[in-house]
């Protein structure tokens, strides 16, 4: 019961004291949900609206409520109200539960003890309001979904599956009344003591939770299914009703998710168009050829269904395939060298945006095999690295880009494709627990993280079964383990059968139907079942649905080569390694330098790109094409435009750069002899379809081979200043690295690479590249000193298991030439104070980062974890890492979290009884520094896991 105050005495002397007092308007107090002016509910949230005369406003800092902000205090009679926020002309407040059974109060604002007149407040058992987005109570609602995210047009609630949350007030009395201005409580919760009904779409929905939200002021929550039946839209009406009364009109967007509506699509559809979007038209059975827009794959779509043509085209180093240029990116191992996943994301997004330009929907992308097993390979240029959580991560922050862009992403080649050797037939020979934790877990990271739509299964056999029909790899890991919903493709003609490939979980056949092209008699022979042919329809229309293609519909369009060419170039910039840097050779002093011979590798006009489907025609065409006779892989050699020798001029006006082609080492060593700095280039074309024939550079493209070992000791030796630019597709060994003065890994640079290997050189941007493979010291390290072939199954012995790249040179003891993990700087930093806490969730390592050079730069904090010995996982193992840019003298606090959750599994190892990836208890070691080397990293301590039913917990022993 609220009884009336003494608010007209106040307002009397608030009167003889000559100062205003503050008002409240006419029918001024509102639903805060509906902005409704009329009655207000007990318990509920109101806007009360006046002249409060206040110069600033104030925000409530904590619950319970205060009663008085900034001086400001409105009574409903004796009882004061909990506000939320006071301003000049509005408060938020919440109605005292005491004005439950009243219909009238009168509300008195004071300021300062001066008291203004009442007003009579209208107060009903319920008055609902849901909140909504704008200040209007209409439009989009404030209404989430069970991730706490907001149902919008682009996070849409589905018919039948999802259960809303509706932030409302108003809805009167609860079974746990919490006191005035105090928070609900998360336990008991407080239900209304009535039950709301909700509409959607004008339909009633399944309500199964209204009070309260837990923690909240006055705010109600009701959970309610969206009805099966709902409509579709973005603007789909929502509205409760409480004891008789309505709320506003909110809108959420509901939308089939992409399994519904593929399900719907593919129940209208009849057995012909299934098989239709099963294999590609291209090659000699449906022989499309060429395919449209030049299309490295193409599927018909379905006009009587609306199913749009999927258009498929390479694309990891840029755009593969289409008829046009496009721009050329830097090797995705730069990428991957940046560890930078934001840097990543960027360099995705000129895919993506590139693939969309040309109408290619599908992206035949996401190499991620890990080549730290097989440097030779002729694709290592197209990958990310030899470490599974890098590699993971870089290929996700790839494909969440392109994905954004509304082409289906792709991740490949599924599995342990390492080798371009009789890559057919090789035969890999591992065990369960070894791929699990290496190649598998790299693909395993990348699906998890980006939602990716398509997987290519690979040419080669995985324990004697090709992997395009391996159902261990697809049916029971891909599918089963991973739950990855999208598809699978082969890659192009790796598909060797019609029943065995369907059964095994091949869900499309590419480039054309050698085998698929029957797949609707086995169906109708009993050999596949129906459901098998459906789930393939099913998996691809999802696929087309959740990338949005039939949403976004294409858009063909030129190019934006202007700011994919700086992108190019930035990820150039970030993914370059120092390798050498002896006596502060580099960087270069354009004010000083006076003559700098610049030899080699074409670079008065261009930079070297890798080959094969991954290869890109640059915008603006090749400087330069080769090959002879023909060179190895099956591409043209393409040197991208951009000449490092203009842009060295161009960085130091003032000296003389003059150029050698390097063909002639005795002449180019003369060149080098006259000038203050040499800059040879060197170069290793590598393509798909080849590997190479050793780590040294090996010119397998000019007759004769131009020795460019003997090319950089000529040099070196008639120059000391000697640095050497490279240019490849991954590790190499440098039997001249003693005898330079500085090593540059430029990678395949892409067009935009002349600049910024200038820009690198000259200290415009300071290297900070970081490997993201080990370059051995010899070839007769590797796990195979020789590549096996045959041309009929041969087997591959991975016997390494998981321990691939540096995991392998730390088990066996090796030094490596370069670590993982390995870049210098042109400044130097320190990491201290470091230390490890651990948690039921894993640990975290925490570090003071400083800059303790003269210039800006970047550091890459790397943590590693050895595993107690029982577990006989590799030495150590990344499991995290951060990259951070700092000014000179500045220092910043750098937290690297390693959570048990993270799809990179890093603190378990695989159990094959228990078929899953377990916690062991037992002491691990944690190790923090700037490369994989042991003699780079701190030693942080043990970190005991003692595991629990249902978890573990982490922490340093106790001393
Ligand atoms: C490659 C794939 C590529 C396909 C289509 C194959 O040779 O292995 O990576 O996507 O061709 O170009």
């Amino acid at each position: 019961m609220l009884r009336a105050g003494c608010a007209w005495l106040m307002a009397g002397l608030a009167g003889a004291w000559a100062q205003p007092a503050p008002s409240i308007n006419p029918n001024g107090v509102v639903n805060a949900a509906s902005s409704a002016a009329g009655a207000v509910a007990p318990g509920s949230i109101a806007s009360v609206y006046g002249s409060f005369l206040l110069t600033s406003a104030s925000q409530a800092q904590q619950v319970p409520l205060p009663t008085n902000l900034g001086g400001l205090s409105l009574d409903f009679g004796t009882v004061g109200a909990p506000l939320f926020y006071a301003s000049s002309g509005q408060v938020n407040l919440q109605v005292p539960w005491e004005a439950a059974g009243e219909t009238q109060a009168p509300l008195t604002a004071s300021l300062a003890g001066q008291a203004g007149e009442p007003q009579s407040a209208a107060i009903a058992p319920f008055a609902p309001g849901i909140f909504a987005m704008n200040s209007q109570g209409s439009g989009q609602g404030a209404i989430l979904d069970t991730t706490y995210k907001l149902v919008t047009p682009s996070n849409p609630a589905a018919p039948g599956l999802t259960t809303i949350f509706i932030f409302c007030t108003g809805l009167g009395a609860v079974s746990h009344q919490p006191a005035t201005g105090a928070a609900a409580p998360f336990g008991p919760l407080a239900e209304t003591t009535t039950q709301p009904t909700v509409t959607i779409g004008g339909m009633p929905a399944q309500v199964s939770y209204s009070g309260l939200a837990p923690g909240t002021v006055g705010e109600y929550q009701v959970n309610a299914l969206v009805p099966a039946g709902a409509p579709i839209g973005d603007a789909v009406p929502v509205m409760l009703s409480i004891g008789g009364v309505s709320s506003n009109t909110v809108q959420i967007a509901v939308q089939y998710t992409p399994d519904q509506r593929a399900a719907q699509l593919v129940a209208q559809m009849t057995q012909d168009e299934k098989i239709q979007l099963v294999y590609g038209a291209g090659g000699p059975v449906t022989n499309i050829i060429p395919l449209p827009r030049g299309a490295a794959g193409y599927v018909p779509g379905i006009a009587r269904l609306g199913i749009p043509d999927p258009y498929l085209a390479d694309g990891r180093v840029g755009v593969g395939t289409p008829g046009g240029p496009a721009t050329a990116l830097p090797s995705s191992n730069a990428s991957a060298a940046s560890w930078d996943v934001n840097e990543a994301y960027k360099y995705g997004t000129v895919i993506g945006t590139e693939l969309r330009a040309y109408g290619m929907n599908v992206n035949l992308g996401g190499n991620i095999n890990l080549i730290g097993r097989e440097p030779r390979d002729g694709r290592t240029f197209e990958t990310k690295g030899e470490d599974p959580m890098l590699a993971g991560k870089i290929a996700a922050a790839h494909i969440n880009a392109i994905q954004a862009q509304h082409v289906i992403g792709g991740i490949k080649h599924y599995a342990l494709n390492d080798q371009e050797t009789d890559r057919t037939t090789a035969d890999v020979q591992i065990d369960e627990r070894g791929m699990r934790e290496s190649d598998l877990l790299a693909f395993e990271i990348g699906v998890k993280d980006s939602n990716v739509q398509s997987v290519m299964c690979s040419y080669n056999l995985v324990n004697s079964v090709y992997a395009c029909e391996n159902a261990h790899l697809l049916n029971d890991v891909l599918k089963g383990s991973w739950q990855f919903p999208g598809f699978v493709m082969s890659d192009w003609w790796a598909t060797h059968s019609t029943v065995a490939a369907a059964l095994a979980g091949l869900d499309q056949e590419q480039p054309d139907n050698q085998y698929f092209g029957t797949l609707a008699q086995a169906v109708a022979a009993g050999q596949v079942p129906q459901a098998r042919l459906d789930d393939m329809a099913q998996r691809i229309l999802r696929a087309m649905y959740a990338a949005g293609l039939f949403d976004y519909p294409e858009q063909l369009a030129p190019i934006d080569t202007a700011t994919d060419q700086a992108i190019a170039q930035e990820a150039e910039e970030q993914g370059a390694v120092l390798l050498k840097n002896a006596g502060g050779l580099l960087p270069l002093d354009a004010a000083t330098v006076k003559s700098i011979a610049v030899i080699g590798s074409h670079a008065d006009i261009a930079v070297l790109s890798g080959g094969g489907s991954a290869q890109v025609i640059p915008t603006g065409g090749p400087a330069l094409t080769e090959g002879y006779p023909n060179p190895p892989g099956w591409a043209q050699v393409i040197w991208d435009p951009s000449s490092p020798l203009q842009a060295i001029q161009a960085m130091a006006p003032g000296a003389t750069v003059q150029f050698d082609d390097g063909t002639n080492a005795a002449s180019a060593a003369a060149l080098a002899a006259g000038a203050q700095t040499a800059i040879v280039f060197v170069s290793q074309w590598t393509s798909e379809g080849m590997d190479l024939p050793s780590l040294n550079f090996t010119d397998v493209i000019h007759a004769p081979p131009v020795d460019q070992d003997a090319l950089v000791a000529a040099v070196a030796a008639a120059n000391p200043r000697t640095i050497v630019v490279m240019e490849n597709g991954g590790p190499q060994v440098m039997p001249w690295l003693a005898s330079v003065g500085a090593v540059l890994e430029a990678w395949f640079p892409g067009q935009r690479g002349g600049p910024a290997i200038a820009d690198l050189l000259f200290g415009a941007v300071n290297p900070s590249g970081k490997l993201p493979v080990t370059f051995p010291a010899s070839v007769n390290d590797l796990p195979r000193p020789a590549i096996a072939s045959g041309s009929t199954p041969f087997p591959v012995n991975y016997s390494e298991g998981f321990n691939v790249g540096y995991k392998w040179y730390d088990s066996q003891g090796l030094t490596p030439l370069f670590p993982f993990g390995f870049g210098l700087s042109y400044t130097t930093f320190s990491l201290t104070n470091a230390k490890v806490e651990g948690n039921a969730q894993g640990f975290l390592v925490s570090c003071t980062l400083t800059n303790t050079g003269g210039a800006a730069g970047a550091e890459v904090a790397q943590v590693y974890l050895a595993f107690p010995a029982a577990t006989g996982e590799p030495p150590r193992r990344l499991v995290g890492w951060q990259k951070i840019y700092l000014q000179p003298g500045a220092s910043q606090l750098v937290t690297i979290t390693v959570n048990s959750s993270d799809s990179s599994h890093p603190l378990s190892y695989w159990d094959v009884n228990a078929n899953a990836w377990l916690v062991a208890p037992g002491t691990y070691t944690v190790y923090l520094g700037n490369s994989s080397a042991g003699t780079s990293l701190m030693d942080l301590g043990p970190l005991e896991i003692t595991t629990l039913p249902g978890g573990f917990t982490a922490r340093p022993p106790r001393d």
